[in-house]
């Protein structure tokens, strides 16, 4: 359950329609945000909102492709039209296409980049400036351990998602003097439509490598969000938090 300290605050989740979007989002509006649930069409990202409305939140669905700069751009423009501000982003839309390198195509290469990392720079770029504004805000990235260790087969996604890292110490960097900041969170294994394909023999190596022995929940990411979100986490910033069962230790 929430707590209520985000109460006036608004918040803007990517990827909100499944998975960690949707549970970052509902956590947020129990943390007493209103929360736009970001989304590639309006059918997947209404019923997130609408089951924060069933619980008492406040929820706006949003449909945008994140890949598209210029989409993102408009969509940034209508929200804090209608809105008037966000102190909350977070990036969380993903997708993985994997392949081994050699076999990889520049379309597998440049769709994970776009939605994993680019995106993180366009929704940063047009939303920060009402937290500027506002001397108030966070920014919280959806990297992950393949970001930190690498993966054969991804890449790609290890890319994007360490330059989601970098990213987030730069920007960590330039809007601290506003009262902003803006940390990452490193996933391990989560179950989700994403890692639900793996095959059971990999599941069970990967749940080998992990010393709490269990893949993690959407809520258990979710949770993390939450903290770097409120004024709990007031004096954290450019940090990358692993919520990985332990798997990933520096
Ligand atoms: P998921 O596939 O269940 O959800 C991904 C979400 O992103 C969906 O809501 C999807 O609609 C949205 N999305 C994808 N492309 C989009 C686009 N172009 N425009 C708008 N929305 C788009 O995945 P998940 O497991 O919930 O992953 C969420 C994030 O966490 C991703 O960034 C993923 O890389 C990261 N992550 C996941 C795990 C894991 O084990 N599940 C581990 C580490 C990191």
């Amino acid at each position: 359950m929430g707590n209520g300290e985000q109460r006036g605050k608004v918040a803007l989740v990517t990827g909100a329609s499944r998975g960690i979007g949707r549970a970052v989002a509902i956590q947020l509006a129990r943390d007493g945000a209103k929360v736009i649930c970001v989304s590639r069409s309006e059918a997947s990202a209404t019923p997130t909102a609408e089951a924060i409305r069933a619980d008492g939140g406040e929820s706006d669905p949003f449909a945008v492709d994140v890949s598209r700069a210029e989409a993102v751009q408009a969509a940034c423009r209508d929200i804090l039209e209608k809105h008037g501000r966000v102190d909350i982003l977070v990036n969380c839309a993903g997708i993985n296409r994997d392949n081994m390198c050699l076999l990889m195509t520049d379309d597998e290469w440049n769709a994970v980049l776009a939605t994993d990392l680019s995106s993180c720079f366009h929704w940063t770029k047009h939303l920060c400036r009402s937290m500027v504004r506002n001397r108030w805000g966070r920014v919280i990235n959806i990297s992950s351990v393949i970001g930190l260790v690498g993966n054969g087969g991804q890449a790609n996604y290890a890319a994007a998602k360490a330059g989601v890292i970098a990213f987030t110490k730069s920007i960590a960097r330039e809007l601290a003097s506003r009262n902003i900041t803006a940390n990452a969170i490193a996933p391990g294994f989560i179950d989700t439509d994403m890692t639900a394909p793996l095959p059971e023999a990999i599941r069970e190596k990967v749940l080998e490598q992990i010393p709490l022995r269990k893949f993690g929940r959407p809520e258990d990411v979710a949770s993390a969000v939450s903290f770097l979100a409120s004024d709990r986490s007031s004096y954290i910033t450019g940090h990358v938090l692993n919520v990985d069962g332990g798997m990933v230790m520096a």
